[in-house]
């Protein structure tokens, strides 16, 4: 079992065929750039199956991705991509560090959504970075960031429908993408630690912002976030 990576959630190990990797989902949990450090317990399974369930939900809907089917309840068998050092960020209401930046209170709706973009470096905090300058430092190229931004919202669109079926309002996303055969394709995970989730009547966070914010409850937050996935509706 060749390690390949380890990060702050997950680790990626050599998969069992060529081409491909096996990604274990840890319950660790870090936030503020990991300055904050924790754990939240049964997190790993929750957020492996949540990926799994919305992977499959926007493959069906003409949106592949690198996953390819679980391994077991904390791992998944994934396609080894080349992962663009870019986190891509879609917003529908106003929360976390757009509502910082602007002076916005949280929940402020958006005229439009919003795709943003932060470059991954753990060293300088994953600051904000224009297209321009993504491609002027050659981080992707102009068709791979009009690629990125155009899957981007379609994915988004995806899973706000998906969500809003089941009672609970995607307030925000961040994306990861990787490239395969020339193609950019949807990497990462999609889990309560990359999502902003509400829930429609009561707007009660069900999300990684219980763990950033002392709320409580984020066991339970994330096992309820897996049942309303998992139901059929
Ligand atoms: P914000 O920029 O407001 O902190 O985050 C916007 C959205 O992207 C939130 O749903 C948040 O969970 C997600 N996000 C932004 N940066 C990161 C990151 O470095 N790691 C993870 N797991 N999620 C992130």
């Amino acid at each position: 079992m060749e390690k390949i990576y380890e990060g702050k959630a997950k680790i990626v190990y050599a998969g069992p065929e060529e081409g491909t990797y096996r990604v274990y989902y840890k319950d660790d949990a870090t936030a503020f750039n990991g300055a904050k450090h924790g754990r939240i317990e049964g997190k790993g399974t929750v957020n492996n199956r949540i990926s799994a369930r919305l992977f499959e939900y926007l493959d069906k809907h003409g949106l592949q991705s690198h996953f390819i089917r679980m391994l077991s309840e904390r791992e998944s068998l994934v396609w080894q991509v080349e992962i663009v050092p870019l986190e891509v960020i879609i917003r529908y209401r106003a929360a976390g560090s757009f509502s910082k930046r602007y002076g916005v209170p949280e929940d402020t709706a958006l005229k439009a959504p919003l795709v943003e973009f932060s470059l991954k470096s753990d060293a300088l905090s994953d600051p904000l970075i224009t297209e321009d300058a993504a491609v002027a430092l050659s981080i992707a190229t102009r068709e791979e960031v009009v690629t990125l931004r155009r899957q981007a919202l379609e994915i988004g669109t995806l899973l706000r429908e998906f969500f809003a079926t089941r009672g609970l309002i995607l307030i925000d996303l961040k994306l990861e993408f990787g490239r395969k055969d020339g193609k950019i394709l949807l990497a990462d995970e999609i889990s309560p630690d990359t999502m902003r989730l509400w829930r429609k009547d009561t707007h009660e966070k069900m999300d990684k912002d219980r763990f950033r914010r002392d709320l409580g409850g984020v066991e339970e937050a994330y096992q309820e976030v897996l049942r309303l996935v998992l139901e059929k509706v």
